[in-house]
């Protein structure tokens, strides 16, 4: 019967049109239109209101609770007007997900007529019932009580669904004790800290006008498109977002003509689709193109402010999965759906910067702004090394498990790639004599012992976690899954840090007598001489990097059962803690619901694969060898002898597929583990290579079973049937 379904699937996918692409609009006509601007709050509010709600959307501090109620008037005349009836508090809980909570604008008044209503205390503060979201203990359910709270400087929107108009509202979600429950407060946090050490740094570099720092960000996501009709017809796909099964097409990726390839017509029309969403909800979409992987592509928008880009990533992995349905495709953000073929990652590039030093990871054409890069660019490189587990356990989630370290992304070993121009800079430093006499006022300092260098963004190594790639850093270690908060409040939290470190040690030295420019040549000095380990220009695929970065003692945390843990550590409880990003307790929350998100993705894989093993792998071995068998003892009896082989190994291979599916069940009745660290080795170590073995008699089996009896779409029909 399932295999009827296959059948049909194909014709279905061969007989599918493109969807009719949209009439294309004007990008000034579409952009930003679903988004509730400063320009619009301008057009609508009275002028003091506006001045008092741009400062706190500029600064990102608190909103004056008096003139909430002409915001959220204006703010739902404007929703209603697109046709909203209902406003949703959007808040980012724990796991990788978006959540919200619907409520309508209708007021029943006492006459029982009805109005829609928006006050301001509705605006800023909300109560969802948060007590199913996970909390790593921070709140038992009898005191559930969750707060979201309005974050002003991410702007709201209306979100269209078939399901109707809804006002979005981007909101942190904290517990009633203050502690962050969510993926937003720390990002906000750590950016707030990071703003506050680079000021200083700012300053003793002589400057007197500094603007807050911020930090930007530019995702690319990539991600598989398959047939909905395909799709469906695997319960692995529609549950677990990977095929827990599939032996491998004849033709992969070895032609490497996938990449950068024309654009298939449907998915085109799917991009255009997504990309007018995107455009209308103020989202800056910029590069698209087809991936290394048959069926993979990659959309990227233009870099925003961290925090705005964050929240957009959340809604970029919505619209795509949200288009893709109408298109007939299901996209999947899984970090590696096909086994053997390229996964799919989400380069974060991120950078730091404000409005009157400019980007402050750009070296500039002039030296003393080579100073100043340096000196960031040496924090990064200081963080990098000290916190290189975090950078690791940051990323860590089950199933980026099966791309790091896969010979299509970066190793689990974190190192910095500089490119060799630059790596050659440090490399002087820590080399040349520190000391200048110079002293010819502030800014001119820094000339003579620091050498000066156009930058150079043409040089690329694809194989290094963490890049720079001429005026930012390109951090590739990241799943394609992931929302990006965690990644980029690690990245903060670390260059605060450093950044703190170095004030602190130039504000010692100068006050000793120092200069500025001996100063900032003896912190760098010193960061290289401590820090250089982690700077490697080399291959990072190669067995050979895997020594040597042993050798200079960088952690190789090769899965989430390992990275995580990390999370525990004191050395990294405390740089949390001192930074002010999240206290111990706060930390402690995100080990264990991290630890039990893979524990959970893992037991889930695994009695998936038990079943789709019993009832439909088997019952389709057992029905070809009942025909084979038939086949050989009627030829028998007119007296022709089929060879016996084919009926025996695949006999064999069933056999052996079902006693280790037994082997996988027993293992997962195992309960009694004294932590977490421990039950995720456990499910690292024991129930994914089970996993794995009976993957591979079932992938043995599928090359030996007649065709029309194999249950599921197979890898050559999901990759290539268009
Ligand atoms: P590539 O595929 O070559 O790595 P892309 O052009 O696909 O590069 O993506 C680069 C991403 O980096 C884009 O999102 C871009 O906006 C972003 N980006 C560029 N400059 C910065 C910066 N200073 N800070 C953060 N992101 C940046
Ligand atoms: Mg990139």
């Amino acid at each position: 019967m399932t295999h009827e379904l296959r059948v049909q699937a194909v014709s279905q996918v061969t007989d599918r049109k493109p969807l009719p692409p949209k009439v294309p609009q004007r990008l000034e006509a579409l952009w930003a239109t679903d988004v509730f601007t400063l320009s619009k709050m301008q057009a609508s509010l009275p002028k003091d209101v506006f001045k008092s709600v741009k400062h706190t959307v500029k600064t990102g501090g608190k909103l004056d609770v008096s003139v909430a109620g002409a915001v959220a008037a204006a703010m739902k005349d404007w929703a209603t007007s697109k046709g909203a009836l209902y406003y949703a508090h959007v808040f980012y809980p724990m796991t990788n997900a978006t959540a919200e909570k619907h409520d309508g604008f209708i007021s029943v008044q006492s006459d029982g007529s009805v109005i829609t209503e928006f006050t301001g205390k509705v605006l800023v503060q909300g109560e969802p019932d948060g007590s199913s979201f996970p909390n790593g203990g921070l709140r038992s359910t009898f005191e559930a009580r969750g707060y979201t709270a309005w974050d002003v400087t991410s702007p709201a929107y209306v979100m269209e669904t078939d399901n109707g108009v809804t006002l979005c509202i981007p909101t942190v979600f904290i517990s009633w004790t203050g502690e962050a429950l969510d993926k937003k407060t720390p990002l906000l946090r750590s950016i707030a800290a990071m703003s506050k050490a680079a000021v200083r740094v700012l300053k003793l570099l002589g400057h007197t006008d500094i603007a807050p720092v911020n930090s930007s960000c530019g995702a690319e996501q990539e991600y598989f498109l398959v047939d909905a009709h395909f799709a469906h017809s695997r319960p692995d796909l529609l549950l677990t977002g990977r095929t827990l099964f599939g032996k491998p097409a004849a033709k992969g990726q070895q032609f490497d003509d996938h990449y950068f390839g024309a654009i298939p017509e449907r998915v085109q029309v799917f991009m255009q689709d997504v990309e007018e969403r995107m455009y209308r909800l103020g989202i800056p979409a910029k590069t698209r193109h087809n991936e290394v992987a048959p069926g993979q592509f990659e959309i990227a928008p233009f870099f925003e402010a961290a925090n705005v880009a964050s929240d957009h990533q959340q809604l970029i992995m919505t619209l795509l999965k949200m288009t893709a349905k109408k298109h007939g495709f299901v996209c999947l953000l899984h970090e590696k759906p096909f086994a053997g073929i390229n996964g799919s990652g989400k380069h974060v590039n991120w950078s730091v910067g404000n409005a009157t030093q400019g980007n402050l990871l750009d070296p500039g054409d002039t030296p003393h702004s080579n100073m100043q890069f340096l000196l960031f660019c040496g924090a990064v490189i200081r963080g990098a090394h000290k916190y290189g587990p975090l950078l690791r356990a940051v990323v860590a989630t089950a199933s980026n498990d099966h791309r790091l370290g896969a010979n299509e992304a970066p190793p689990a070993i974190i190192s910095v790639y500089l490119g060799s121009q630059l790596e050659n800079v440090f490399k002087q430093i820590s080399a040349g004599q520190p000391e200048s006499s110079d002293h010819a006022g502030v800014m001119d300092l820094g000339v003579d012992t620091l050498p000066s260098f156009p930058k150079d963004p043409g040089d690329r190594n694809r194989t290094s976690p963490f890049a720079f790639t001429g005026n930012r850093f390109e951090f590739r270690a990241v799943g394609s899954n992931q929302s990006v908060s965690g990644p980029l409040v690690a990245m903060n939290t670390i260059l605060a840090d450093s950044l703190t470190w170095i004030a602190d040690e130039m504000d010692g030295k100068m006050t000793a007598g120092m200069d500025l420019n001996g100063a900032v040549h003896a912190v760098l000095k010193e960061v290289m001489d401590k820090h250089s380990a982690v700077v490697f220009g080399g291959n990072g695929y190669s067995e050979e990097w895997h020594k040597i970065a042993e050798e200079r003692g960088l952690a190789n945390l090769r899965t989430t059962a390992d990275a995580l843990p990390v999370l525990k550590a004191d050395y990294i409880e405390e740089l949390f803690d001192r930074v002010g990003v999240l206290t111990p307790v706060e930390l402690e929350s995100r080990f264990d619901v991290y630890a039990e998100q893979y524990i959970l993705a893992i037991e889930v894989e695994a009695k998936l694969v038990i079943s789709m093993a019993k009832t439909m792998i088997y019952p389709a071995a057992v029905r070809y060898l009942s025909e084979l068998s038939n086949a050989i003892s009627n030829l028998k009896e007119i007296g022709i002898a089929l060879e016996q082989e084919t009926a025996e190994k695949v006999a064999g291979l069933t056999k052996s597929m079902t006693d280790m599916v037994s082997k996988l069940g027993a293992a997962l009745d195992k309960h009694d583990f004294a932590t977490a660290e421990e039950h995720m080795q456990y499910s690292s170590q024991t129930i994914r290579p089970l996993m794995d073995k009976v993957r591979e008699y079932a992938d043995a089996l599928e090359g030996e079973i007649a065709d029309d009896f194999w249950p599921l779409p197979t890898y050559q029909e999901m990759l290539f049937v268009k």
